[in-house]
Formats: structure tokens, C-alpha cells, sequence
């Protein structure tokens, strides 16, 4: 079918095209209602009808495929590799399901995951979404200060963590942080649940912690089955990236969610049962809620599971698993591709890479040297697709699943089937109509299944946060500047609060981040608008080089940054140009390698730089400060 006949018909007649979908997933009860938004912004999908995750992506596909691989658990942390077929799968959450309820867990509970990326964290999940309590993991790279918070947050009855996680060789002890973050929560739960993979040794709190190998024993043989909830019944809470800011809670509902998965493996991610999907994210992050257990399994497929580095034991570490896996599908993150592209390009060449259809990338802009650097290496389409914590699934793609298009260097496609996506004037609030105008990405109410129900317990958050920025509309935004082209190809442009104002010129940060890393030396930049009181703002910039020798000297640096300058002026014109290049060994970002701007501008502007809660590396901040304040 071609697709603006698809997705017309998803917009147009919403109801019919998504209950067509909706059969791609088994209901024990169908719905009555397939969209009810009597009351907006708050829709609700597939209403009366009742269905279970954990039985789509695990029971269902028993009778077809229970010997075939299901989770393929690699880590180069520990040395260990270990398959699950669907029959295993199915018994290891079982087991799991019935220590949860052993430990107090009722349909409705909250289940908190503090886990690195261990085959029981998708055991742990699915266990949840069997017995209709919800999960909320939180990435295991926080600390104790970002996990008490959203300990009280989540309320849970049972805390899921382990002894320890392991980063590039090093043991990373989990249960300290854990033991801290409880102390300083208010809520405390009635019970945490250790897995101890033998990696750090570790106090047990008695009458609170329990062995996760004594219940294993005890429940080694449990039935528990799926509990049927309702198509609304929210299947887990998320926190998103925190790059803006504070970060928010997503709720996500089930039977939404379920079939917006089970459609995009079908259409956007080329997945048919039986085959092999290779996500590289981290389960704290909804790209592994959505595509290393949901959407996958959802699908039939094999899942791999891979904790550790891209670039450890060599950078050719992935493509072995694709060759030795036969990956079909595999789906990372721009900055993933740039740590790959500062490493030796035979590493992507040693493999044999038949068996992949595509790679997908998503999480932040990626940059065209990037996309075309990882495209030429690999020989494959490279698949941008752009979307949000929010949303659970894309927003923006080439839906190749449903007809083949060509993708356009520094796009993410078109609107996906489902999203009425829009762009407005930021001021007035009016649609933009014409090609290559730019303005706000919105998407009309409603949105499609899949996407965030609410703020975990905070209504009134959801609404004011997401439905009520733009002047006169009540539409959802996504916060990111954007254009479409006459294609209907749209570029994001970087996100509203990355806009600088230079004399009275509307800049995006990314345009000019875009024209200094087409700079040969430069691997990485990241630009910022700074307070100025001649202009307003200026542009500051902060490059990680491909080769720091090169500016080396002060009078390396300063020849270099003058010739990135009349870069930016040759490509941009002058008023892009940054008052400054600085040159930095790390940029701050989030865990999940988002480029922290806000935090940078505040450090330039001497000011307090925030929740700074999901950064990855501390350190990159004080050196930015040690230049600006040097
Ligand atoms: P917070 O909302 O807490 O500040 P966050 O927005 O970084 O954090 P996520 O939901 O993980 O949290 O990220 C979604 C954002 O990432 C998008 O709004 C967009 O800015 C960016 N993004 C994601 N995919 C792409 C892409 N393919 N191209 C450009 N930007 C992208
Ligand atoms: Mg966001």
C-alpha cells in the first residue's frame, strides 16, 4: 500500500484503521470503544477491552515457537552468554511472578527496578505486566539522592535490585546506593528483592531483604497465569531523559500500548517472528522498554540483551553478535555510532553483516558526517527515527515496512501513521502550512495508542506541562523546533529552550553545531546561547576534537578555533558565528548521551546548573567551568 493512503486513513478514520491493528495482539475481551477522547487531552484506547502484555510477548507464542530463542543475555562485563527459548522465558517469569506475589505484590502495585542489564530485569518486567502490577525502573546509573526520589515517587511495594552492576571492566556495587536511597526516601518498602550475581559482597537488611536464589528454588516449578486488565490499566511508569529538566513521570496504559508496539515492529522495524532484533539501549530507557523486551518479543523475535560497552573487548564487539545472531534489526543511538566512528573502521568490516536489513537510530539529532560515516561503513539503510519517552514509539520515520521510501540525510522521515503532526508558530500559535517554515512540533489531539496516559499522579502536571504551551491550541507539544519540506520530510532543529536570540536573530543551536562538526577535527560539539549584553546572546561552543594533539598549544587552539569560525561564517554567515570555540576532552550529558545544554549555559552564565541528576560524567561540567571561569 503506499503510505499516504496509510497514514490518511489512520488520521482520517482513526477508529476503523486502528482496530484493524489492534488484531495484530491477542484480547481475552474485545473493546467496546476503540477510542474514547470525550474528554481531552486524556484518551483512552480500546475501551472495554481487556488484554495482557506479558501474554503478548511471552504465552502467546508458545504453541508457534516455545524451543526458539527468546532473550539472548550477552554480556562482555562477566564473560557470559546464555539463551532463554519462549518455554524458558516463560517458566523464568513465572518463577519471578510468583515470588513478587509471594513478597506482597497485588495488581496495581508498583515494582521498582534498581537493575543493571541482567536477563532477570526482562524476567522482573514481564513478571509485573503477568500479574498487572506496574514497573517503574529506574536506569541503574543513578545514585542514591535521583533513586530516594523516585522511590517516593512510585511508592513500591517491592524494590527489585542487585549486588552489583559492572562498566568497562569495573564493578559498579549497587547495593549501598540502594540501602542510602531508602534511608533517605520517605516511603519504604516492604521488601527488595536481591539478586546477587556474586560481583560485590553485600549486607542484608534482616525482615527486609530477601535472596532472590532461595524464592527461584521455591517457585521453580509456579503456574502463574497472565491477569487479564482492562486496555486502559497502566502497565508501568518512566521517567524521561531529564535533559530539559526536571524529569517527568510517563504512565503508559496496556492494550495502547501493546498494539502500537506490535504495529511499529511490523511497519518501522522490518521484524517478523522468528528473526533477531539487537537493541543496544539500556531497559532504563524506553527505547529498552519498548524495543529490548516489549516489542520484540511482542513481535516472535529474538531479543538480545547486551551489558557492556560498544568498544569492549574491540569495536567490532555488536557486529560479531549480528553476525553470530543473524540480527535482522538492530537499533542504537547517534552517540553510540560517533564512540564507534573515533574507533577503527575495519572493525565494522570483520563481520558478515548479511543477515541486517537496517540500523535505527534514535534519542538525539543525528548529524549528517555521522549518518553518512555509519551508512558507508556498514553498507545498510540507516533508519533516523525521531520520538519521545512520551510518545513509547515514533514519531517521525520512514515506515519501510509498509512502503520502501528513501530516507534524506538529517531527517527522520515523516509523520508516523497514528500522529497528527504539526507545526505552529511559537507566538501566535498558528499552523504552519507551507514548506520549509519552522516552528514547534505539535501533535493534534489525540494522540495515537501507545503514547503517555498521564503524569503518574499528576493530571494537572500532564495537561499544563504537555497541552497548554501553545498560545490559543490545545495541542500536545513535543518541545522541539522543526521544519517539513515539500516532500513532507521534517528536520528537527533542536529543542525550543536551544534556540539563541543574537541580535535579534532566532538561531538553532543545532545549525550550528551541524556546520562545526563538518570541521575535520572536530568529533563532537556542543553550542549554547549565552547571556551578552551588547546582543543579547551569543553563541559559545565546546568541541570534543577527533585528536586533541592538534590544539595542543594555546596557539594551536586559537588557529583552530579561527578556522572553525570562518567555517561557521562561511556556511552560516557571520551572526551564527560563536563568540567563542572551546575545546574540551567531554561533553556533559545524560546517561542516555543527550547533550546537557541547559546545563552547560547555566555554568557559562554562572549559574546554578540544576538537576543535574541523570548526567553521566560530572567531570565534563568542571572543566567547561574551569575554561569559562579560567
Ligand atoms: P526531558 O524531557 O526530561 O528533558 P528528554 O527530552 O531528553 O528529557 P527523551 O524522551 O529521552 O527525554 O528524549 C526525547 C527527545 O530527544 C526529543 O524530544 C528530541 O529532542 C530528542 N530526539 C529523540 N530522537 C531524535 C531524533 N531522531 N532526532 C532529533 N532529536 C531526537
Ligand atoms: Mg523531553
Amino acid at each position: 500500500m503506499d503510505y499516504a493512503t496509510f497514514y490518511r486513513r489512520s488520521i482520517d478514520d482513526r477508529e476503523a484503521f486502528w482496530a484493524e491493528q489492534a488484531r495484530l495482539i491477542d484480547w481475552e475481551r474485545p473493546w467496546d470503544q476503540v477510542c474514547d477522547n470525550s474528554n481531552p487531552p486524556f484518551t483512552r484506547w480500546f475501551v472495554g477491552g481487556r488484554t495482557n502484555l506479558c501474554h503478548n510477548a511471552v504465552d502467546r507464542h508458545l504453541a508457534a515457537r516455545a524451543q526458539q530463542n527468546a532473550l539472548i543475555f550477552v554480556s562482555t562485563e562477566t564473560g557470559t552468554e546464555r539463551i532463554y527459548s519462549y518455554a524458558e522465558l516463560h517458566r523464568e517469569v513465572q518463577t519471578m511472578a510468583a515470588t513478587l506475589q509471594s513478597l506482597g505484590v497485588k495488581q496495581g502495585d508498583r515494582v521498582l527496578l534498581y537493575l543493571p542489564m541482567i536477563p532477570e530485569a526482562a524476567f522482573a518486567m514481564l513478571a509485573c505486566t503477568r500479574i498487572g502490577a506496574l514497573h517503574s525502573v529506574v536506569f541503574g546509573g543513578f545514585a542514591s539522592v535521583s533513586l530516594a526520589s523516585r522511590i517516593d515517587d512510585a511508592e513500591p511495594t517491592v524494590i527489585v535490585s542487585a549486588d552489583a552492576g559492572s562498566r568497562g571492566g569495573k564493578v559498579v556495587p549497587y547495593k549501598p546506593l540502594l540501602d542510602e536511597a531508602i534511608r533517605l526516601a520517605e516511603h519504604k518498602p516492604a521488601k527488595v528483592l536481591m539478586i546477587d550475581r556474586g560481583l560485590s559482597p553485600f549486607e542484608r537488611v534482616a525482615g527486609r531483604d530477601e535472596a532472590y536464589a532461595d524464592w527461584r528454588e521455591r517457585h521453580r516449578q509456579a503456574q502463574v497465569p497472565c491477569a487479564w486488565v482492562d486496555a486502559t490499566h497502566p502497565s508501568y511508569t518512566l521517567y524521561t531523559s531529564g535533559t530539559t529538566g526536571k524529569p517527568k513521570g510517563v504512565q503508559r496504559d496496556t492494550g495502547g500500548y501493546a498494539v502500537a508496539l506490535a504495529s511499529s515492529m511490523k511497519h518501522i522495524f522490518l521484524g517478523n517472528p522468528g528473526e533477531t532484533y539487537f537493541s543496544t539501549s539500556d531497559i532504563g530507557w524506553v527505547v529498552g522498554h519498548s524495543y529490548i523486551i516489549y516489542g520484540p518479543l511482542i513481535a516472535g523475535m529474538a531479543t538480545i540483551m547486551y551489558e557492556g560497552l560498544p568498544i569492549r573487548p574491540d569495536a567490532a564487539i555488536w557486529w560479531s553478535l549480528v553476525e553470530k545472531y543473524k540480527v535482522t534489526s538492530m537499533f542504537s543511538a547517534p552517540t553510540a555510532v560517533r564512540v564507534l566512528k573515533k574507533q577503527d573502521p575495519a572493525a565494522l568490516k570483520k563481520h558478515d553483516l548479511s543477515s541486517l536489513r537496517a540500523l535505527f537510530l534514535a534519542g538525539e539529532p543525528l548529524d549528517e558526517p555521522t549518518a553518512q560515516w555509519i551508512a558507508e561503513s556498514l553498507g545498510k539503510p540507516i533508519i533516523d527515527n525521531y520520538w519521545q519517552t512520551e510518545t513509547g514509539w515514533p514519531i517521525l520515520t520512514i515506515c519501510n515496512g509498509i512502503e520502501p521510501a528513501p530516507s534524506k540525510f538529517g531527517s527522520p522521515g515523516k509523520a508516523v501513521y497514528g500522529y497528527d503532526v504539526q507545526l505552529v508558530d511559537e507566538s501566535t500559535g498558528q499552523e504552519l502550512t507551507g514548506a520549509n517554515q519552522k516552528g514547534v512540533v505539535v501533535i493534534k489531539g489525540p494522540l495515537p495508542p501507545g503514547c503517555m496516559q498521564t503524569v503518574w499522579r499528576d493530571d494537572a502536571r500532564f495537561v499544563k506541562t504537555y497541552w497548554s504551551s501553545i498560545p490559543g491550541q490545545q495541542v500536545y507539544s513535543t518541545f522541539d523546533w522543526g521544519i517539513r519540506d515539500e516532500d513532507g520530510y521534517f528536520f528537527i532543529l533542536g529543542r525550543t529552550d536551544d534556540v539563541i536570540n543574537v541580535a535579534g536573530h532566532r538561531l538553532g543551536t543545532r545549525e550550528i553545531e551541524e556546520s562545526i562538526s563538518s570541521h575535520p577535527a572536530v568529533a563532537e560539539v556542543a553550542v549554547v546561547g549565552v547571556a551578552d549584553q551588547l546582543k543579547g546572546q551569543v553563541a559559545m561552543a565546546f568541541a570534543v576534537l577527533k585528536d586533541p594533539s592538534v590544539a595542543a598549544t594555546p596557539e594551536a587552539a586559537l588557529k583552530l578555533e579561527g578556522a572553525i569560525m570562518k567555517l561557521v561564517d562561511e556556511q552560516l554567515g557571520a551572526v551564527a558565528r560563536p563568540a567563542r570555540v572551546r575545546f574540551v576532552g567531554v561533553l556533559p550529558k545524560t546517561r542516555s548521551g543527550k547533550l546537557l545544554r541547559r546545563a552547560i549555559q547555566a555554568v557559562c552564565e554562572q549559574r546554578d546548573p540544576g538537576d543535574l541528576t541523570t548526567i553521566e560524567d560530572p567531570t565534563a561540567l568542571q572543566q567547561i567551568k574551569d575554561l569559562v571561569q579560567g
